[in-house]
């Protein structure tokens, strides 16, 4: 059950006629610090997710500390929040052969189910109209507005459309997206996620386990839980008969570091969440004048672990912009061609990194070969992090 403030739902009269300064697809990260910072502005946004806050997610909860600041602006209160500081890293081979170092720039274990909906619920507290359980199904650009038709047939109207929706979702076919095609043809992952009940579990340390074809993250989140979160070639799981349990048994267990967590720690409460269909292929950041952000924009490799910082430093820069058109300053042409322009500046290069580490891991042979040359030579282990991370803004 939603604990968001109720908001009045809308007939669908009522809803053709607001025109709202923005309309944000999907209620993640992105959309949703977007649709705070909006709100906090004083403009008029609306945000739909379809599913309601709040909820579990795949995702590993590291949440880099270059996003401390402009998370602690936006309201969440994260030094009272009592959370992991993560410091330094370990990272293994299929054959276990691992490489330990600091993490100089660091992170906070955060749960996603907490994180949305707090997220949320100060956006709706700051005036956002927050449509939980409601899927958008279409959204049309014409006479120089969007119109976005939700699943039960309501109309909302905006001056602007933002597509927060995540690695893979209706709108990607609907709005005929060029990536997808290059998709169908390449490398496709399955994700998994779950929360372990291992009390030993360092405070401090993020551990990720390689395996054939795919890697593991633990990573401690409050109430004394282990994140556990794995991406893997998607032929994994269908060569053990698309069982998670098996793969997990005949390929992540042949990791010598991974398998006690595997095998021996209990599992919390929450049963495993599984995605597929996950492709790194390059997208773009506007599409039928829809400004994408997240996921939806580029999903940057897991291995990397700043998926959520890529989302809301790209909120950031979009809030900029938008604030500039909706006063009138640039047009929209402008709109999407600084933002385009800003974001290749700002996130491609850490994408094109994770994509070049992506290939690297996974890969029995290769991932030694690399471990071995990174424990030889300390200094490139912290380049490499630093390339797939950023500044505090
Ligand atoms: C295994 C794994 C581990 C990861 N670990 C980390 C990590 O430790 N740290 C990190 O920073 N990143 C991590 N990431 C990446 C991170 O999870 C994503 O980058 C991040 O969640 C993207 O946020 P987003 O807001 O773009 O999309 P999402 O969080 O995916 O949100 C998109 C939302 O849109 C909604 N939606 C979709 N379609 C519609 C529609 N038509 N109408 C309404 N709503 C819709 C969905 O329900 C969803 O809630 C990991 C990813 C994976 C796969």
């Amino acid at each position: 059950m939603s604990i968001l403030p109720t908001s009045p739902t809308s007939s669908a009269s009522e809803t053709a006629l607001a025109l709202y300064d923005c309309a944000i697809i999907g209620g993640g990260v992105a959309g949703l610090t977007l649709a705070l910072q909006l709100a906090q502005a004083g403009r008029t946004v609306v945000l739909f997710e379809k599913e309601t806050y709040p909820f579990h997610r795949v995702c590993g909860e590291y949440i880099s500390m270059e996003n401390y600041d402009f998370l602690c602006r936006l309201g969440v209160p994260l030094a009272e929040m009592n959370l992991p500081k993560m410091t330094r890293f370990t990272v293994s081979s299929p054959t276990g052969e691992a490489l330990h170092h600091p993490l100089d720039i660091g992170g906070l274990g955060i749960t996603r189910y907490v994180l949305d909906q707090l997220l949320a619920r100060l956006a709706a507290q700051h005036g956002a109209t927050i449509r939980e359980g409601t899927k958008v199904t279409d959204v049309v650009f014409a006479d120089e507005q969007f119109a976005l038709t939700v699943a039960g047939g309501a109309t909302y109207r905006a001056r602007t459309a933002c597509g927060a929706w995540g690695k893979h979702a209706n709108l990607d076919s609907k709005l005929s997206r060029p990536f997808l095609e290059s998709s169908r043809r390449g490398r496709q992952f399955v994700a998994v996620k779950y929360h372990l009940q291992e009390a030993n579990f360092p405070q401090d340390l993020v551990e990720m386990h390689n395996f054939r074809d795919g890697y593991c993250g633990l990573s401690p989140v409050p109430g004394g839980l282990t994140n556990c979160s794995y991406i893997s070639d998607v032929r994994n799981l269908r060569a053990h008969g698309n069982s998670v349990a098996e793969m997990e048994r005949q390929v992540l267990m042949q990791n010598p570091l991974l398998r006690p967590y595997l095998q021996e720690a209990q599992r919390a409460g929450t049963p495993p969440i599984v995605i597929s269909q996950i492709t790194f292929r390059e997208r773009s950041t506007v599409d039928a004048h829809v400004l994408m952000l997240g996921d939806a924009a580029g999903t940057i490799a897991p291995l990397a672990g700043n998926g959520m910082s890529m989302g809301m430093n790209a909120s950031f820069l979009l809030h900029g912009l938008l604030m500039e058109y909706l006063d009138g300053r640039i047009s929209r042409a402008e709109l999407e061609r600084q933002y385009t322009h800003a974001w290749r500046h700002l996130l491609s290069l850490r994408i094109t990194a994770g994509r070049l580490i992506h290939q690297f891991f996974g890969r029995p042979s290769l991932t030694t070969l690399a471990i071995r040359v990174l424990q030889r030579i300390p200094g490139l282990t912290t380049q490499v992090l630093q390339l797939t991370h950023g500044k505090s803004y």
